[in-house]
């Protein structure tokens, strides 16, 4: 099956209008989603056990729980980015460096936004999400930047990489939404066209250099300044105040689920190694190998929007 999918992106009145191709009618299960087995209902019961002891349960989410949302990730195999295509995430460095490489970043990020920022919560996001109301879970992390646990109501969140729902001086550090942004980039360039193919995990596309070289990018409004999306690129590091305040959650809470993350970025996996040395049990829902199976004392291979609202909270 061909996995990859176009994008074409026209105006119209001004405003961007997103067609998906003949390949997304699909489904997103189907293109993003890695297939699992079938769940196993004696697996689903320890599940169920391991979520009924728990008492002050750290769920820690990755980009699995948002492929089912139709957003890529980058590392599972035969359908994440790295993948199906030759495309590697921007450098923190070079992003900062570079008048040039930030106006190809903006000028793509441009294109994907409107798509990018129009996914929806799926039943994953949703239970976790019950599962704060109802008092189960004591805190999420999530390592994802697509603010979809916030458009599922999750309150007790801290965003581990950011948000691409924010933009950032980088000079005076002002926050800015990303809408607003998005305004100001239809403003500066009212006749720029482009046709893109493929949505990355951060809302990236592909264009050509002559594209690139004719759009505008706007500056911080207050100083002058370059602005980022307020996310951790990769070669970037969390502030450390966020790191302290996860490892506090993580010695307060009595077990750890991992959903959706191959906790291959060492940004989470420390997280896990804390709990380890607090002897929390940890269960990790993730289809494919993850670097802590040898730490979990269970690990479901299932989708997570398939298995999570199964479960009774209570
Ligand atoms: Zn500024």
């Amino acid at each position: 099956m061909r996995m990859s999918f176009g994008l074409i992106f026209r105006t119209a009145k001004g405003r961007w209008m997103a067609k998906l191709s003949r390949q997304c009618s699909r489904g997103y299960t189907e293109l993003f989603v890695p297939s699992s087995p079938p769940l196993d209902p004696e697996k689903v019961k320890e599940f169920q056990r391991f979520i009924t002891l728990s008492k002050r349960l750290l769920v820690m989410t990755g980009a699995g729980i948002s492929t089912e949302s139709g957003i890529p990730d980058y590392r599972s195999e035969k359908v994440g980015l790295y993948a199906r295509t030759d495309r590697r995430p921007i450098q923190h460095g070079d992003f900062v460096r570079s008048a040039p490489i930030r106006q190809r970043y903006w000028a793509r990020n441009f294109v994907g936004w409107p798509q990018f920022s129009s996914h929806q919560p799926n039943p994953a996001h949703w239970a976790l999400s019950n599962w704060e109301r109802l008092g189960k879970l004591y805190w999420l992390v999530t390592q994802n930047v697509d603010a979809l646990h916030t458009k599922a109501g999750s309150q007790r969140l801290t965003e581990l990489h950011g948000c691409m729902h924010r933009v950032l001086c980088l000079d005076c550090g002002e926050q800015t939404p990303r809408r607003v942004l998005q305004e100001r980039f239809e403003v500066l360039n009212p006749t720029w066209s482009a046709e893109a193919h493929g949505l990355a995990p951060d809302g990236d596309v592909f264009l050509t250099e002559e594209q690139v070289q004719s759009f505008q990018v706007p500056s911080c409004s207050r100083c002058g300044g370059p602005l980022k999306p307020d996310v951790v690129f990769f070669g970037d590091t969390v502030n450390p105040n966020t790191v302290d305040f996860v490892h506090k959650r993580v010695k307060e809470a009595d077990s750890l689920l991992v959903v959706g993350s191959s906790l291959q970025v060492y940004s989470g996996y420390k997280f896990i190694l804390t709990a380890q040395e607090k002897k929390l049990p940890i269960a990790i829902l993730n289809i494919g190998p993850t670097r802590s199976d040898n730490l979990a004392s269970l690990k479901l291979d299932s989708r997570c929007g398939e298995l999570l609202p199964l479960i009774d909270p209570h």
